[in-house]
């Protein structure tokens, strides 16, 4: 499984092969500065999809990085949480799983 490197200021995103492994970094070929590895599942929107790209970077900047986010029901871990695309749900995401957030 690859990585995607993205680029928030761009809106652009490369899926990222096993050799990538390999790199400590990457810059965006078209700012030059260096890009968020998120994971491969991780579906970038459209270029043109402001909206879910500063969902995207809403989220990130709160430490979640598409990493796998759990629902708890009575300590016991349920399954996972699917990624909000909109802002307004993001922000209720964040305060709902901020223990699960990547410091
Ligand atoms: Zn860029």
């Amino acid at each position: 499984m690859g990585h995607k490197a993205v680029c928030l200021e761009c809106k652009v995103s490369f899926t990222q092969g096993t050799d990538f492994r390999n790199r400590r970094e990457v810059n965006c070929p078209h700012c030059h500065i260096p890009m968020i590895l998120l994971p491969h599942r991780f579906k970038p929107p459209k270029k043109s999809e402001n909206k879910k790209w500063e969902t995207v970077k809403f989220l990130i900047n709160k430490g979640f990085y598409y990493q796998h986010i759990y629902e708890y029901e009575k300590d016991i871990r349920q399954n996972y949480v699917a990624y909000p695309t909109d802002l307004k749900e993001a922000k209720e995401f964040v305060n709902k799983y901020q223990n699960q957030a990547i410091k």
